[in-house]
């Protein structure tokens, strides 16, 4: 079998913050541990489904791992080289590598600008090409999301949330970039349309050997993308495995209760609905042990004290709990 290349490597990554935010009555001093001591890699060509609740850290991640925000500690190396580490200079090459697509494109798109010229726009930063070679690019890659040439001409406001989507897409391909990182990408659309995004996600990836972090809320989403999976809770991985072991194996507590959540469309199937108590806690305040203790149906007494090893349970499997 030939051995891929290692193209991210997140190694106890840790991200805390001061939670500053001041209430009538006392000021907040807690420090906000918004990811802690995550570690993963992502071979070139794969994609890697981050899934967690809201809060888990799983954006975080993704913007520490383009630089877009500092990191506490831990290191994350592309390529083998620190990206937290690289001067100015190196930065900004690096940078046409990496993109991003957000959730909600529309919100970086100004309502004054083309389409065409939005799409264009960084290749124009970079002084990368003429106008005309932007042009037939940015044709090119409307063609290659779905888009039609007289798009090129048209406003934000004229799009559906799809095609708003496939636009975010477009922004981030013409750079020709190794690796995305796409943050929610399919959330508040229709189901029929995010299969739609979801598929122009894998034939971009065949056609332009792209790697993906994909973040998602949603296992059901995740599953028709990734190769490798990693279930977040409070900033702590509970699971991590290849997407067929965290689907048909899946081991932790917290990721049977997200499995269980998934409608199966076919009525003769049943499976046991695992029902999650409370809600997340604060993340400025996590439980203490294993932080998933307070709802855990399974939870023992020693769940509340000790903190559970993230250890390899089977090859390439790894789950932090202590019943397993
Ligand atoms: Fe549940 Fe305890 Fe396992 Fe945590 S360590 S997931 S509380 S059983």
């Amino acid at each position: 079998m030939d051995q891929k290349e290692l193209l991210v490597e997140v190694k106890n990554l840790k991200k805390h913050y001061k939670d500053s935010s001041r209430s009538l009555f006392k000021r907040n001093q807690s420090v906000v541990k918004a990811v802690d001591n995550v570690s993963f890699t992502i071979e070139e060509g794969e994609t890697f489904g981050l899934v967690g609740e809201s809060g888990s850290g799983k954006s975080t991640i993704g913007r520490s791992i383009l630089r877009l925000t500092d990191i506490t500690d831990g290191e994350i190396l592309y390529k083998g080289k620190s990206v937290h580490q690289l001067s100015k200079q190196e930065l900004r090459e690096h940078r046409k590598s990496f993109q991003f697509v957000f959730q909600d494109p529309f919100s970086s798109l100004n309502p004054r600008i083309r389409i065409g010229d939005a799409i264009g726009e960084a290749l124009l930063d970079h002084g990368l090409a003429t106008k005309k070679e932007i042009r037939e690019k940015v044709l090119e890659v409307l063609n290659l999301c779905g888009l039609a040439p007289y798009h090129i001409d048209r406003f934000p406001h004229e799009f559906s949330g799809g095609q708003r989507q496939r636009i975010g897409i477009a922004r981030a391909i013409i750079m020709d970039p190794e690796f995305i990182v796409a943050d929610e990408p399919v959330s508040g659309l229709d189901v029929s349309i995010q299969a739609q995004i979801i598929n122009l996600f894998s034939d971009l990836q065949e056609k332009k050997q792209l790697t993906y972090l994909f973040i998602s809320h949603d296992l059901s989403v995740v599953e028709h993308i990734a190769t490798k999976v990693g279930v977040l809770y409070l900033g702590t991985l509970m699971e991590l495995g290849s997407r067929d072991e965290i689907y048909e194996n899946p081991l932790h507590p917290y990721t049977k209760s997200l499995l269980s959540a998934i409608p199966i469309p076919d009525p003769t199937v049943k499976r046991e609905r695992i029902v999650l108590q409370g809600d997340v806690p604060n993340p400025a305040n996590p439980p203490t042990g294993c932080k998933f203790h307070t709802r855990c149906p399974f939870a023992r007494e020693k769940c509340k004290t000790i903190v559970p090893e993230f250890k390899e349970v089977e090859a390439n499997h790894f789950v932090a709990c202590h019943l397993v």
